[in-house]
C-alpha cells in the first residue's frame, strides 16, 4: 500500500515533476522504502512527508514533530541508510549516508 502522491508547494516550487524512486539498502538488497523525489537534481535526502512506503516510515510524517523524535534509518539488516535531520522551512528528513544505499526509478 503506497501513499498519494503529494502535489503541494514544494511540488510546485520544484517545477511540479516527480519521480518515485526504489531504495534499496547496498548490503542486503532489499527495498527500504518507497519515495516520492520532485524535481530534478541529485537525491541528498528523503524528506519525510515524500516517503510513500511502506507504512512504518510513511507514517512518521504524521507523528514526528522533532528531529529528536527520529532515530536513523536503518535497512532490516542493520545496515544505516540515513541520519536525522531538519532541513529548511522545518521539513524533518534523512540525510542519507553516501554508499549505504542503492535507487531506481519505480512506474509512475
Ligand atoms: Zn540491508
Amino acid at each position: 500500500m503506497m501513499r498519494e502522491i503529494k502535489k503541494d508547494k514544494y511540488f510546485r516550487d520544484r517545477q511540479s515533476t516527480y519521480v518515485i524512486l526504489g531504495i534499496c539498502c547496498v548490503q542486503c538488497k532489499k527495498e527500504v522504502l518507497l519515495y516520492q523525489k520532485d524535481g530534478r537534481g541529485g537525491l541528498k535526502r528523503l524528506y519525510l512527508n515524500r516517503i510513500l512506503a511502506p507504512k512504518t516510515l510513511a507514517s512518521l510524517q504524521d507523528v514526528v514533530e522533532s528531529v529528536k523524535q527520529l532515530t536513523l534509518l536503518k535497512c532490516e539488516c542493520g545496515n544505516n541508510i540515513g541520519i536525522p535531520m531538519l532541513h529548511r522551512e522545518g521539513r524533518l528528513a534523512f540525510r542519507l549516508i553516501s554508499g549505504s544505499f542503492t535507487k531506481h526509478k519505480e512506474g509512475k
